[in-house]
């Protein structure tokens, strides 16, 4: 089943690339499997998926130590300072710094393990109070500051678009999304490239794919819902 939902979803993605006069090859479907066992994410690896999404430190490290194939999993979720140990060197890419001091503590154990970690800076782009991430303007600070420190890598930006009915109701923020990106770019800053644009999830994948999505982050049209109360 979760085998047909993958290729349903690699369908609809395909299709928002076309629409988009964009390159099936500049989106990843990153397939996120918080909360859903071993054996879902073996059977979506045997179609050839790499990529995965996890939002807590142990459960990536709990998954990194059943399934040692090399995958690259994205930490998509609020890390805390005292998980960061558990995720740098585990996670391909970090999606989710949105502040200084927790730049700080990933530069502190990347140095420590002698690593370079790729990370993103996340964007609250729709303002509201109760999601993740900065501001744009926040963003645009804490890119120049990480842009020091050594052993990190910044790779773009991501954001949370709010959930909505319509799909069509984030396309605003997206486009927000992608001109920021631009922005930041356009400030040549050394060492800062916005190469990736970490946007859309199951709701509204297909209109981050129109507005510049580099990647999605697609669970339940993969995996089903989630049950919070058993995991
Ligand atoms: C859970 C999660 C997703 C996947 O959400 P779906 O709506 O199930 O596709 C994407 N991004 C983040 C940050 C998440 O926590």
């Amino acid at each position: 089943m979760i085998t047909d939902n993958y290729k349903a979803v690699e369908r609809r993605v395909e299709d928002a690339c076309r629409k988009a006069g964009r390159d099936r090859n500049e989106v990843t479907l990153i397939a996120v499997s918080k909360t859903k066992p071993v054996e879902m994410v073996r059977e979506i690896m045997s179609l050839g998926v790499v990529d995965f999404g996890e939002n807590h430190a142990q459960e990536l490290v709990a998954k990194t130590e059943e399934i040692t194939e090399p995958l690259n999993w994205h930490f998509i979720g609020h890390l805390q300072r005292n998980k960061v140990k558990y995720v740098v060197g585990r996670a391909c890419l970090i999606h989710s710094v949105s502040s200084l001091r927790l730049a700080e503590e990933i530069q502190k154990e990347s140095e420590k393990k002698d690593v370079v970690t790729r990370i993103l800076i996340e964007v609250n782009i729709a303002d509201e109070e109760t999601k993740s991430g900065i501001s744009s303007e926040e963003a645009i600070e804490l890119v120049k500051e990480t842009a020091k420190m050594p052993n990190l890598k910044i790779c773009g930006l991501m954001a949370i678009a709010p959930p909505v009915e319509d799909p069509e109701e984030n396309r605003k923020y997206f486009r927000e999304m992608k001109s920021l990106s631009q922005e930041i770019q356009n400030m040549n800053l050394p060492g800062v490239e916005m190469k990736e644009l970490s946007m859309g999830m199951t709701g509204d994948f297909e209109v981050a794919i129109e507005e510049g999505a580099t990647m999605v982050r697609v669970g339940t049209a993969i995996f089903g819902n989630r049950q919070y109360s058993q995991a």
